[in-house]
């Protein structure tokens, strides 16, 4: 049994009243009652919370709190707590109807996640389905916190544009994905109806039971709503359930709710997330556990350790038929091993320690922040950021993404002292070395602009059907000023690339191996593997080799000192150098012997040995993209493999292809020894 010291997200109902009736919401319900949570409940959450921070404080977990009578003063202390405790975030849910005071406004511009509730981008269609709301309460709202923001020099909250889905707005997803950019939100995050909640013959149906042509609408408009949110720099995030049960029935597929032994939820709610209500009750998760029968005068430790959800963390890691009833049915979580699920408990901050925790603790003293609690990108146009290099840093699929990665998110970790890593690539915030970067594959950022007319033309024409080659564009798009050197002076650029033959060898069995079809077709991977390699080499491999690595080469003279080119090979083969002369060139300052001994460490942590002792530990990849529990994500990286597989008519053809760009196979091939 483990217990939790804090939940990372921390939620308070102050008040269960709503100025809305939602069509499918039980607070529509006429026999709902408002329950305005008790002064001593807050006096204790508010104690609680000064002693144990959560990550994130959500002020309302259900619930309208801007229609609760001076709810700004209600919550002010607990807004108040960011002082003492800066790193915590604080989040708030609201329909946006009511018309904001200055002191609201003023309020909610302290938030750091500001999700706002809206269905439809028709005002008429957002009436009917959350009667009786207007959405130009929300816009005009949306304007005065921005407004508030700027004129007072701070950053606004990140907006999260939530939109639940069903029959009634499934045909209208585009206009709410294009109304979402209009008005600037960061993200978009869909759900599906709560179908357990009662709505009578005529409520909105969900994925499940809305009819085939609905559902298929809902389908196109998500297959081309995502890249167009992307390329405006709007993360998509539907709630799992919905992705999960989107899928299932896309797929023609029943879910499966047997659990044979091993087999459990891989869920870490039930650790992570405690919500207070009102009247109350207090939730475990968002599937429905919850304990409403807790003893409001019990300690709130106790009150997030109760039996209940003791009872739902024993079931879920021993699996099997431990499983809690509640979550084999629930869509919020994917099934797969205790194991995993083992792993990634472990890993949580905030757990109580044990013994085994304490052992490990003594060689990893970091805790790792769940992926789901990362924030999205912060405004880089801040004068915070302008004050750091900006750099980007871009890689080959299997060239050393995650190495680079693990490295500059220790060696920051190391020199700052912040007691947590991230396990996530994307975007990061490294104040204590002078830089924050872009780490993603991508082309060269600003080519497409940049680039010689002629030459992106062609380009333009290449196969680039990989979206592992320029998975960086929506970012890129949305801070050109801030990432590409021919607009920003201060920008960096670092591109680390592996001769394309083992290139190419490693990213074929690596996508092949991928637990996300790739591509690969794998009957054939196993059958006639030497062959079906050198086919993809030859028709597939060097194009998209040559679509990412041309856009650097061709940048290279007019870049100049904003871009550092780096061969894989010599990273591997000497890292302390090459690492060094990447933060020489992004400005950082490592000169004093703390900060040399921070290089040395970081370098041992991200050795091969105790990056797999890593990944062990928490049960996972590295990238945890592997098809099968156990593989690993840190291969041999030795250069020259190709050799073994990669047949003389291949390298001809590549040879040729390359020598159509200007490029000299050979010149890629030589094998470096370390310095
Ligand atoms: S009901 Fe669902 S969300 Fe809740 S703990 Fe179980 S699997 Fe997780």
């Amino acid at each position: 049994m483990i217990e939790i010291e804090t939940p990372n997200i921390l939620g308070i109902e102050f008040w269960s009243g709503c100025n809305l009736r939602c069509t499918y919401c039980p607070v529509s319900d006429p026999g709902h009652k408002a329950d305005e949570m008790g002064a001593d409940m807050l006096d204790r959450l508010y104690d609680y919370v000064y002693a144990h921070p959560p990550q994130i404080l959500f002020l309302q977990c259900g619930g309208e709190l801007t229609s609760l009578k001076d709810w700004v003063g209600k919550t002010q202390r607990f807004m108040d707590l960011q002082m003492p405790h800066p790193t915590m975030q604080l989040g708030i849910t609201s329909n946006l109807q009511k018309r904001l005071a200055p002191e609201e406004v003023a309020a909610i511009a302290r938030f750091n996640y500001f999700l706002v509730s809206i269905d439809a981008a028709d005002e008429d269609l957002q009436r009917a389905i959350r009667p009786p709301a207007e959405l130009r309460n929300a816009v005009m709202n949306i304007a005065k916190i921005r407004t508030h923001c700027l004129a007072a020099g701070t950053e606004p909250p990140i907006f999260r544009m939530n939109c639940v889905v069903s029959d009634r707005n499934a045909r209208q997803l585009d206009r709410v994905f294009a109304f979402a950019a209009a008005l600037g939100f960061k993200e978009v995050y869909l759900l599906d109806v709560d179908e357990t909640v009662p709505h009578g013959a005529d409520g909105p149906r969900g994925l499940r039971h809305m009819d085939d042509e609905t559902f298929l609408a809902v389908l196109q408009h998500i297959q081309a709503g995502v890249p167009k949110l992307a390329a405006n720099g709007i993360t998509f995030t539907p709630a799992k359930n919905f992705w999960h049960t989107l899928m299932l029935r896309a797929n023609g597929q029943a879910a499966d709710h047997r659990f044979g032994p091993g087999e459990t939820k891989v869920c870490l709610e039930p650790w992570t997330y405690a919500g207070f209500l009102a009247n109350g009750t207090v939730a475990y998760c968002c599937g429905g556990i919850q304990d409403s029968g807790i003893d409001p005068a019990w300690p709130i430790d106790r009150q997030v350790n109760c039996e209940t959800v003791r009872a739902v963390r024993d079931g879920l890691l021993a699996g099997g038929a431990a499983v809690p009833e509640r979550c084999r049915t629930c869509a919020f979580a994917e099934k797969g091993h205790v194991r995993t699920l083992a792993g990634q408990v472990a890993d949580l901050p905030h757990i109580r320690p044990d013994s085994d925790r304490q052992a490990r603790s003594m060689t990893f003293p970091w805790t790792i922040m769940p992926d789901s609690a990362i924030p999205s990108y912060p405004d880089l146009r801040t004068e915070r950021f302008r004050e750091l290099v900006p750099a980007s840093l871009f890689t080959m699929p299997r060239s050393g993404t995650w190495y680079l990665f693990y490295f500059f998110e220790f060696l920051d970790a190391l020199v700052s002292g912040r007691p947590w890593i991230k396990t996530i690539h994307g975007f990061e915030d490294y104040p204590s070395l002078g830089f924050f970067k872009l780490h993603m594959h991508g082309i060269y950022p600003g080519f497409e602009s940049a680039g010689h007319p002629d030459f992106v033309e062609k380009w333009r024409g290449m196969n680039r059907d990989d979206p592992a080659i320029d998975a960086s564009r929506g970012t890129i798009q949305q801070y050109q000023d801030v990432f590409c050197p021919h607009l920003n002076e201060r920008a960096r650029v670092i591109y680390v690339y592996r001769n394309p033959l083992d290139q190419i060898v490693s990213a074929f069995h690596h996508k092949a191996r991928h637990r996300v079809e790739l591509g690969i077709d794998r009957d054939r991977y196993q059958t006639a593997q030497v062959a079906y390699l050198n086919e993809y080499a030859r028709t597939e491999g060097i194009d998209l080799f040559l679509a990412q690595f041309m856009t650097f080469d061709h940048m290279r003279q007019r870049a100049g000192e904003h871009l550092l080119m780096i061969r894989y090979e010599d990273l591997m083969a000497d890292p302390a150098t090459m690492f060094r002369r990447m933060l020489a060139f992004l400005g950082a300052d490592m000169d004093s012997p703390e900060r040399q001994a921070a290089i040395a460490r970081a370098l041992e942590i991200t050795s091969r040995d105790q990056m797999r002792e890593f990944e062990r530990m928490r049960g996972r990849s590295l990238a945890g993209d592997r098809g099968e529990a156990g593989q690993s994500h840190i291969q041999s990286g030795a250069s020259g493999r190709w050799q073994d597989v990669v047949s003389a008519d291949t390298i001809a053809a590549i040879r040729a292809r390359m020598a159509e760009f200007g490029l000299d196979l050979d010149s890629f091939l030589a094998i470096p020894q370390a310095e």
